[in-house]
C-alpha cells in the first residue's frame, strides 16, 4: 500500500487507519516541534500531489474486507492533507464504503477558504491545531507560509465552526518558553474562546522535534493549564497498542508507517516480532537501513525512536 497505511495507536481515536495523499512531506507549514522533520515541499497550493485514482483504488481495496479493524478512518500523513485538492472526492468515496466515522487531522490554516471548509463539513471529526494566541508567537512556533496570516487563521476556524454540526476538537501544542508563560496561554485561551471548539486537547512535543531545541515546558505546569483551561483533555502521554500491516515484507511495511509516524523501537518490536523475525532480526534490519541512510535513530526523552532520514 502506498497511501494507506495502518491501523496505528492514537491517543485520540483508538486504532486510526491512515490515508495519506500527499508525498513526504508537504506543508503550508514548518513547525518547530514537527515529528516528520523539515517540510521539504513547502507550498500553500492545493493540487492533486498524488495520483487520484489510485489513492481510491487502495481506499477501496482495504475497505472492500468485511471487517474494519479500525475505530476511525483518517485522513493525515506526511504533511497537510487540505492541500490534495480533490479531497473531497477521496472523503465522499470513502465515505460511500465504511460506516467507520471519518476524521481528517489539520493544521486548519486552509480553513480560510470556503472550498476547504464545504470539504470538511461532510466529515465526523476535524482535529485541527492553534498553537499561538498571536501573530508573533504563530510565526515563531508554526512558521507558515507567507500567504497565511494569523488573522485569517482565525477567521476561518470561527466561520467553520459556525456551520460544522460534528466534533471540533482544536489541539495545542505546547512548547517551552515559547507558548507555554502565563501570558501565551491566556492569548490562546481568549481565542478558543472565540472559537468556541467541542474540546480542547493539550499536548507537548513526545516524539523527535523537527529543532533539537524544542523542549517540552517544565513539569509544574498542571495547575497553570487547569486555572487557565478549565475543562480540557491533557493528552501528553505515549500512545498504546499495536500498528496493523498489510503485509509480511518487513522493510515495506515499516517504512510505510514511519514515513507518516515515527515509531519508538519497542513498538516496532512488538509489531513485526514473529517465531520468523526474532528481535534480533528486526535490531539487524534497523542497522542495515540507517547504514543505507534511508532511517535515523533519535534518542529522545530517554526512548529510542526510529524515522525515515532527513533530508
Ligand atoms: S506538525 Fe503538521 S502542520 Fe506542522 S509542519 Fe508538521 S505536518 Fe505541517
Amino acid at each position: 500500500m502506498d497511501y494507506v497505511y495502518g491501523p496505528v495507536p492514537s491517543r485520540r481515536l483508538g486504532k486510526s487507519l491512515g490515508i495519506d495523499p500527499l508525498p513526504s512531506k508537504t506543508c503550508n507549514y514548518q513547525c518547530i516541534y514537527c515529528q516528520l522533520g523539515k517540510t521539504t515541499i513547502f507550498t500553500n497550493e492545493r493540487k492533486n500531489y498524488c495520483p487520484k485514482q489510485d489513492i481510491i483504488k487502495e481506499i477501496d481495496k482495504v475497505l472492500t474486507k468485511d471487517e474494519h479493524n479500525f475505530d476511525y478512518l483518517t485522513f493525515v500523513g506526511s504533511g497537510e492533507p487540505t492541500l490534495y485538492k480533490d479531497l473531497g472526492e477521496l472523503i465522499q468515496f470513502a465515505k460511500k464504503r465504511t460506516n467507520r466515522p471519518i476524521c481528517v487531522i489539520t493544521n486548519g490554516s486552509l480553513l480560510s477558504e470556503k472550498t476547504v471548509r464545504d470539504i470538511l463539513l461532510d466529515v465526523d471529526l476535524v482535529l485541527p491545531t492553534l498553537d499561538a494566541g498571536n501573530n508573533k508567537t504563530f510565526r515563531l512556533i508554526n512558521r507558515p507560509h507567507p500567504e497565511i496570516t494569523f488573522d485569517k487563521l482565525i477567521k476561518g476556524f470561527m466561520e467553520f465552526k459556525e456551520s460544522f454540526t460534528k466534533k471540533f476538537w482544536i489541539e495545542v501544542m505546547l512548547v517551552r518558553e515559547a507558548n507555554d508563560s502565563k501570558d501565551e496561554l491566556l492569548q490562546i485561551k481568549s481565542r478558543l474562546d472565540d472559537i468556541q471548539p467541542d474540546r480542547i486537547d493539550i499536548n507537548v512535543p513526545i516524539r523527535p522535534p523537527a529543532e533539537k531545541w524544542v523542549k517540552k515546558p517544565r513539569d509544574n505546569m498542571l495547575q497553570l493549564l487547569d486555572e487557565i483551561f478549565g475543562d480540557y483533555k491533557d493528552i501528553n502521554f505515549p500512545e498504546m497498542g499495536t500498528f496493523g500491516k498489510f503485509s509480511s515484507d518487513f522493510e515495506k511495511e515499516f517504512l510505510s508507517i514511519i514515513q507518516r509516524h515515527p515509531m519508538r523501537q519497542e513498538q516496532i518490536i512488538k509489531t513485526f516480532k514473529t517465531s520468523k523475525n526474532t528481535e534480533s532480526n528486526i535490531l539487524k534490519m534497523l542497522d542495515i537501513l540507517e547504514g543505507k541512510k534511508i532511517i535515523q535513530k533519535n534518542i529522545y526523552q530517554g526512548m529510542v525512536f526510529w524515522k525515515l532520514k532527513s533530508t
